[in-house]
């Protein structure tokens, strides 16, 4: 039976609550996290940063902070860095180097963070996801009610088969992808407009068309820049990247999706188009984690019961038979119409 419940068993502890991820290490994730927290701490929004790379925590050492976290009553209050709140592995060193964290202990840091800690209240809170698509990644999406992700990697083709990875983990978990960051896009020159390409050339946005979302930007090397070019530079485009994000998931508008019968349901689509789905067929893609594992066949005359909301970007459904636990983005919804 469909646990009608369920859905609300995701935390919230911001109304917007945005990962930042990437296929692999080395591409600059985590300074894109500082940078964008950052910038939209600039317009006014209060951000709080969950950084969650447990085997290579450095948004501390990106930030800094006025004062470090502190336990209170059994809730861990946030880092305050210039305003933005932060929690990191790298507040609670146990034993040596971060990197020699096994993986369920990783897993339990992460837990005790999602539980835990008391942000306050928070317009906004970035998760900077570890590399990679194992158990922390999926305790993060399984855990928190995601508005979006966007997905960070390099131009070269290479580094394009990980992020792949990451980006359909973010669609069978329910996440949005709201698209594409390209990072060391380039090397700019002082002084004139001329960009060199030293990892290639639009893999980033090869990658954004493959999964029909937006390359939402292409960040230059900042490698020795001076601080007043790289302020230039990076200053504008992060104060862009921010408020493209914000009205992004502002935009982000719910489809008409209605119940036709027991056994079927309709969605209007913003551009008008209509499709009408069978319960059975849907529920036999159900997209959570336990579902894709098992890969088991689905059971025959599904009904709908009942057809819930998730934030504005998808649906949970409770079937009358099979796993009710998926969590269905409306792009996810589409491409199962094709
Ligand atoms: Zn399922």
């Amino acid at each position: 039976m469909g646990d009608p419940t369920l859905h609300k068993k995701k935390l919230q502890p911001a109304p917007t609550i945005l990962g930042v991820l990437a296929g692999k290490g080395g591409v600059g994730k985590s300074t894109i996290t500082a940078e964008l927290a950052l910038a939209l701490n600039k317009e006014g929004y209060k951000v709080g940063v969950l950084d969650a790379d447990i085997y290579g925590p450095s948004i501390r050492h990106l930030v800094g902070e006025d004062a470090l976290p502190r336990a209170v009553r059994g809730k861990v209050l946030p880092a305050d860095s210039k305003g933005i709140s932060l929690i990191s592995s790298a507040y609670f060193p146990k034993g040596r180097s971060p990197i020699g964290v096994r993986a369920p202990i990783a897993n339990q840091i992460i837990a005790q963070f999602i539980e835990e800690v008391e942000w306050g209240s928070l317009d906004i809170l970035l998760v900077d996801f570890p590399p990679g698509t194992g158990d922390v990644q999926i305790t993060l999406m399984q855990r928190l009610l995601f508005n979006g992700a966007i997905v960070v990697t390099t131009p070269e083709k290479l580094s394009l088969l990980d992020v792949r990875k990451s980006m359909n983990m973010c669609l069978q978990m329910g996440v949005p992808l709201l698209g594409v960051l390209e990072n060391m896009s380039f090397f700019p020159v002082s002084g004139s407009k001329t960009r060199h390409y030293l990892f290639g050339k639009e893999g980033g946005k090869a990658l954004a068309e493959e999964f029909g979302v937006p390359l939402i930007g292409e960040v230059p090397i900042d490698q020795g820049l001076n601080q007043q070019h790289r302020e230039k530079i990076s200053t504008p485009l992060f104060k862009k990247l921010g408020k493209t994000v914000v009205d992004q998931m502002h935009r982000e508008k719910r489809c008409k999706i209605k119940r036709v019968d027991r056994y079927h349901f309709s969605i209007e689509w913003l551009d008008g188009k209509k499709s009408l789905y069978p319960f059975s067929f849907v529920q036999g893609k159900c997209p959570c984690i336990e579902c894709i594992m098992k890969n088991e066949t689905s059971p025959v005359a599904v009904e709908g019961i009942e057809i819930h909301p998730i934030g504005n970007y998808g649906v949970q459904f409770s079937f009358s038979k099979g796993c009710s636990k998926g969590v269905y983005p409306f792009s996810y919804l589409r491409k199962l119409d094709r």
